[in-house]
């Protein structure tokens, strides 16, 4: 807040109009931290950039540039419109208006569509504040208009709906359910990041019984999926959990990660966790042997949860480098060259250490090392 109200207070000592806007200014009164600010100003790109010294164009052709401060970024963008989404991506054109009512017009909700001043006063044409008081998600202006130049936002007023616990205006509920089927325009992309950020809201299963209600789902990918039952899901900061969840309910429909276009990184961690679910019991070598973060995940669908890191943290190693014997004591204690039995020890040896049937110690290791290495060759 600091950040941008010094933004806000050199663009205007200027000659330029500014404000902070969308998501901010909704947080704010709403008593939640936003997690970040952004700031609407009359002024053109060059003329934000020329007044401060270190900033980002991070979105330069749609008017956004970042201003670092403190290595902080904060967006300031141009006040414009937006208008024909041939391709739902991103508008065709962005227009630069000179009035902070016609930006705040282009945005989707009335909730989202307020400005602030530097002195927290409100400026809010289209009945925001009064939404929010009654938790309600409203399409600024006609719905069905707002939902054919960007088919996104109805996969957005589903999305608030979960992370803000809000009920959609009937209305706008409406429009999504006729136009359910303009959803399969818009790209992957920013479909699978608004379902991530369901999967992270305080309430899935508001978000998802209206994605259900309105038969968006039908029009999304693998979207039978989502009629699964949400009651059992715990809350999680993870979106892997929320996936997880659904792979669990559906009985692994892999083709979800290929559609969604999951990350390398992301389809080991889902599939690591369904295995480590798979597991009657979770050891102490389990517990080594899977992530904090795959066996977090693989909790979400389970009653019983406990504190993963904890069980990690109790190890008394974390990883085959902290072994007080190495490859090359072994061959020194055998007199063999290197070659397969090599991995073979190292892994009974490091699992016994896990189990505390062996203490993590050089002559200990060796002793045990010896008598069992002569007992089997
Ligand atoms: P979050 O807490 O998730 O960041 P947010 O309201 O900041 O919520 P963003 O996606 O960061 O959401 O967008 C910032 C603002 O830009 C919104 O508050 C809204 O005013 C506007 N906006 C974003 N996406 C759209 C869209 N597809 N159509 C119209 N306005 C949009
Ligand atoms: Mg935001």
């Amino acid at each position: 807040m600091i950040r941008a109200k010094y933004i806000i207070k050199r663009l205007k000592e200027a000659g330029f109009e500014a404000y902070m806007v969308g998501g901010a200014v909704r947080d704010h009164l709403r008593g939640a931290m936003p997690h970040d600010i952004d700031v609407a100003t009359s002024a053109a790109p060059e003329q934000v950039k020329a007044l401060f010294e270190r900033s980002i164009d991070t979105g330069i052709e749609h008017g956004t540039v970042m201003i670092l401060i403190e290595g902080q970024g904060t967006e300031v963008t141009t006040f414009r419109t937006e208008s024909g989404y041939t391709d739902n991506r991103r508008p065709d054109k962005v227009e630069f208006v000179n009035s902070l009512h016609e930006d705040l017009m282009r945005r989707d909700f009335t909730i989202n569509s307020m400005a602030m001043t530097e002195q927290m006063d409100i400026i809010d044409p289209f009945g925001g504040r009064e939404d929010l008081k009654a938790g309600l998600i409203r399409a600024v202006g006609v719905p069905e208009e707002r939902f054919a130049e960007d088919a996104l936002r109805m996969l957005r007023a589903i999305r608030f709906s979960g992370q803000l616990n809000f009920r959609i205006d009937p209305k706008t509920k409406q429009a999504i359910t006729r136009h359910a089927e303009r959803i399969q325009s818009v790209a992957i992309e920013r479909i699978k990041a608004e379902l991530d950020k369901v999967m992270v809201s305080t309430a899935p299963v508001i978000s998802m019984s209206y994605l259900i209600e309105t038969r968006l789902n039908q029009f999304l990918p693998s979207g039978g999926l989502f009629e699964a039952d949400w009651s059992g899901y715990a809350q999680s900061d993870d979106p892997l959990s929320g996936w997880f969840y659904l792979l669990k309910q559906n009985g692994e429909t892999f083709a979800v990660l290929r559609e969604y276009r999951f990350s390398n990184q992301d389809k080991k961690d889902l599939q690591r966790a369904l295995e480590a679910s798979d597991l009657p019991e979770w050891d102490a070598w389990v517990y080594y042997s899977f992530t904090e973060r795959q066996l977090t995940i693989a909790q979400a669908a389970s009653h019983k949860r406990q504190s993963v890191r904890e069980q990690q943290a109790a190890l008394p190693i974390r990883s085959k480098s902290e072994l007080a014997a190495n490859g090359r004591d072994l061959m020194e204690w055998t007199g063999e060259k290197a070659g397969p039995w090599l991995k073979q020890w190292t892994l009974l040896i490091e699992k016994a250490v896990v189990e505390r049937r062996l203490a993590n110690d050089k002559e200990r290791i060796k002793d045990w090392f010896i008598d069992e290495y002569h007992r089997h060759t």
